[in-house]
């Protein structure tokens, strides 16, 4: 299998590989895009949301979904991107059984916006890509390759054709299989944080196309670019990118011609495969969509869009840093998936109101390493996401609470939560069944450290003798008695104090 890793170092050498993305993202309108049918086609039987708009009927008259233009606007004003005052349709021809009308209704000359730019963390670094451009246009309907009883055959459902899509097409400038991969995980978010797209790429509903080609390094000319396509995981997106790199690198050094192509990614074997030589948009025939009127684009519509936005994960992630006190990496890993970054402020907030800033920023910690810790391995454990977890954020603050009063340790709270999570219960319901609860009852801890003593004459001659990993040994088996209720720290000082002071 090629990985990145393994393919990256031989390529850097002497080539320099050279990609930009199109990224189609299905629009969260309750209709489709030139008609009222349903856009969530996920549980309806085939063919039960058209009509004869979106079945392609003829002189029919498409009509603009302003829901899906707005969503477009607001994307692109994310991306950095230019929106014109003025804006068109196009027909895109072409036949393909899933597109009834031939043709599909899109953007051409003059989209919705373009010239914009995206960043994200690789490295350690900032990276910046070009956006071209964000468009709109319309889904196709699916096809259905059945083979009933040795019938192969061929089935169309148009429940999928006009729902909107949204199209963002970026510069060439990524420059290795992971910087690919980055930049589309950096989008995703971005599209879930403004509600426009449900960003499940196993649902086909964000779609990935690469543009990829290699050159010598040091040759500013790029080479001859290959589309790679069918790619419906960030890790597919990658393992293709990287299979695709080595493949033309070899076919030059063997020298031969890279043939403009578009090229299928096949998970199973790990390979992309030759599928037409590519056409280019002559071939399309594109022309001004004559059904529907131009699309004028005020400034005041723009800005009202601009004050819907909500906050973005770059600005989220500065905040959390300045307000919250938390490291560059744990802000990065809590605003990168929107549900997560409202999880730690939701539970954040239950604590208040904190004391002063240092109190409240200690539990902003405490919070981001339960939540990027503990809590986050259970539920990778079981596949779910934060907004399925079972520990709400009333439980962990709750928990949270506990060990920051001495009620509990953290070692007994990791247990805690753990329990919790497996029965559903809140952690302070099973803290109270459990009767879990730390040793503070000095008498009770003197007792056990005495027979600790008395138990280990070994140990107790070697801490005398100023071994003081000694006393770590000690402290170690007055917690094992305890089964863990007893708190290092007012164990240590017991020790010290029965064998007479260090
Ligand atoms: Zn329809």
């Amino acid at each position: 299998m090629a990985t990145a890793a393994a393919t990256e170092a031989p390529i850097s050498a002497d080539y320099e590989i050279v990609i930009g993305l199109e990224v189609h993202s299905q629009l969260l309108t309750a209709s489709k895009m030139f008609c009222r049918c349903p856009a969530n086609y996920a549980n309806a039987a085939p063919n039960t949301h058209c009509c004869p708009i979106c079945m392609g009927f003829p002189g029919m008259m498409p009509v603009i979904n302003r829901k899906a233009v707005e969503y477009t606007i607001m994307t692109a004003l994310a991306l950095n991107c230019e929106i014109p005052d003025f804006s068109k349709f196009d027909r895109k021809n072409y036949f393909y059984p899933d597109l009834p009308k031939g043709y599909q209704i899109s953007q051409y000359d003059i989209p919705l916006s373009r010239n914009g730019y995206v960043t994200f963390t690789h490295d350690g670094q900032e990276k910046r890509v070009g956006i071209t451009r964000v468009h709109l246009e319309e889904d196709t309907g699916r096809l259905l390759h059945v083979n009933e009883g040795g019938d192969p055959h061929t089935l169309v459902d148009l429940n999928r054709s006009g729902v909107p899509l949204m199209e963002i097409v970026s510069e060439p400038d990524m420059r290795s299989p992971e910087e690919a991969r980055l930049y589309m995980e950096k989008l995703r978010s971005i599209l879930i944080y403004l509600g426009v797209s449900s960003g499940k790429m196993e649902e086909a509903a964000l779609r990935c196309d690469a543009n990829i080609s290699v050159r010598p390094r040091g040759q500013s000319a790029f080479g001859v670019k290959t589309e790679i396509k069918n790619m419906n995981s960030f890790r597919a997106v990658e393992r293709a990118l990287a299979y695709e790199a080595v493949r033309q690198v070899e076919e030059l050094r063997a020298g031969r011609r890279i043939v403009q192509a578009t090229r299928g990614w096949v998970e199973e074997r790990g390979v992309t495969v030759l599928q037409r030589v590519k056409e280019n948009s002559d071939d399309y025939r594109y022309f001004p969509e004559p059904d529907l009127p131009p699309l004028v684009v005020s400034r005041a519509w723009v800005d009202e869009i601009r004050a819907r936005m909500p906050e973005l994960p770059d600005a989220k992630r500065a905040r959390f840093v300045a307000d919250y006190g938390l490291s560059a990496y744990d802000a990065e890993q809590l605003t990168a998936e929107r549900a997560l970054a409202d999880y730690f402020e939701n539970t954040l907030k239950i604590g208040q109101p904190y004391a002063d800033s240092a109190a409240m920023q200690t539990r902003a910690k405490a919070v981001a390493n339960w939540t990027l810790g503990d809590l986050r391995a259970l539920l990778n454990a079981d596949a779910r996401d934060i907004t399925a977890s079972p520990i709400t954020p009333q439980g962990l603050a709750d928990l949270l609470t506990l060990v920051e009063r001495g009620a509990i340790s953290g070692k007994q709270a990791k247990d805690v939560l753990e329990k919790a999570y497996a029965s559903g219960a809140q952690p302070a319901e099973v803290v109270k069944r459990e009767g879990v609860s730390q040793i503070s009852d000095t008498g009770e801890l003197d007792g056990i450290v005495a027979e600790v003593i008395a138990a280990n004459p070994k140990p107790v001659e070697d801490y005398r003798a100023g071994k003081t990993s000694a006393l770590q040994f000690l402290v170690g088996q007055v917690m094992k008695r305890t089964k863990g209720r007893a708190k290092p720290d007012s164990v240590m000082p017991i020790i010290e104090r029965q064998l007479g002071g260090a």
